[in-house]
């Protein structure tokens, strides 16, 4: 049976993808090769890999803006490092409100000095902090929209004067936002648009070349997109599985498209946390991620029978991570309303039997 997934990463992605990717392995545009096989400097995967870039800047609408697409390896992990490396010369603002941000703030102390704008931590990040001051004179603002372990997204972000970072990790491609107001975003592929092995980095070619530092090659915005990220051999078949993911994306209406649903899915479930007896919500209201509900039982001593409820009904991937406990249910695009409707016909039904 399948399962309805709810995993927070890597997880659920359109099943179409699955398809096509699955028959791309035994062969590939009917090459009589797998994708798993052919050269990335043949032209079937240039082709794989500049229209993965170009479907990019036109779902973000970021077309003839100066914006470089690039798919790297390291994960967002490796992003904590490289935003730093190619752009802290003096000092640098960060928004520490999840384990994410943190991580950020721990790898970019290495390279200069970092000034936390703005913190929850004092509350187990379960808001996002607002009210902050901006200083002046930041080399750039480090931000996460989507906090997928808390369960907290940035509704509306900081308008500054210095470059503009975001950890998109989690909801990139999920709803609506002038996306021109960041100076550079990256994701780690597994959580909204492919497997893991590949991280998105779209950036603003002229924030770039500004830092005294030597930078190793690999680790320099400017040498990948040099080489339109095949300075190395790339993850073929994460960026083509993203890429597969992206125009499912298109053909769906885009980024407002999926937008709406998201909305329903969340709106869906964050009620039935409200409204039923027996469970209680994690985050703030008002601060809400439309990808990762957390949640937990009023009533811990119905975690058996709730866990034997949801499981029995093909749910996956609903554990809370362990620094908040109880549940987590993660809606990322490719999750459907009638995945949501599911696991809320549990929740009630663990209310009418409780
Ligand atoms: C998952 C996640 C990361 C870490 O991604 P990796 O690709 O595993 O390094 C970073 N930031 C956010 C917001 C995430 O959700």
């Amino acid at each position: 049976m399948k399962k309805h997934n709810f995993s927070a990463g890597p997880c659920i992605l359109p099943q179409d993808v699955f398809k096509e990717a699955s028959q791309s392995i035994l062969d590939f545009n009917d090459s009589g090769l797998s994708i798993l096989e052919i050269s990335h400097r043949s032209k079937d995967f240039v082709d794989v890999m500049d229209e993965a870039r170009s479907l990019v800047l036109e779902l973000l609408n970021l077309e003839g803006k100066g914006y470089k697409v690039l798919y790297l390896q390291g994960g967002a992990s490796m992003q904590f490092l490289m935003t730093a490396y190619n752009l802290l010369e003096n000092k640098a603002g960060y928004f520490n409100t999840g384990t994410w941000s943190a991580k950020a703030i721990k790898e970019a102390s290495a390279f200069g000095e970092v000034i936390e704008v703005a913190s929850s931590k004092d509350a187990n990040y379960n808001y996002i902090p607002k009210g902050y001051k901006i200083p002046k004179g930041l080399d750039y603002l480090h931000c996460t929209s989507n906090n997928t372990i808390f369960g907290t997204q940035m509704k509306e972000f900081p308008k500054v004067d210095s470059p503009l970072i975001c950890d998109m990790s989690s909801d990139i491609f999920s709803r609506q936002l002038d996306f021109s107001k960041f100076d550079l975003i990256y994701a780690g592929a597994q959580k909204n648009m492919g497997p893991a092995g590949t991280t998105l980095v779209v950036v603003k070619e002229d924030i770039l070349g500004k830092v005294s530092r030597q930078i190793p090659s690999m680790l320099d915005y400017q040498v990948h997109i040099s080489k339109s990220s095949m300075f190395n051999t790339p993850p073929a078949f994460a960026v083509y599985t993203s890429m597969l993911t992206l125009r499912w994306l298109k053909k769906l209406g885009g980024i407002s498209a999926i937008e709406k649903l998201n909305e329903k899915k969340a709106t869906l479930l964050y009620s039935e946390i409200d409204l039923n007896p027996l469970f209680k919500g994690f985050a703030a209201t008002e601060d809400r991620s439309h990808m990762n509900a957390t949640f937990s039982l009023v009533n811990e001593d119905l975690k058996e029978t709730f866990d034997a409820m949801w499981q029995e009904h093909g749910i996956n991937g609903l554990n809370g991570h362990r620094s908040v406990g109880g549940y987590r249910a993660s809606m990322y695009n490719a999750m459907t309303i009638e995945g949501i409707a599911v696991l809320v016909d549990v929740m009630s039904d663990l209310e009418r039997k409780a």
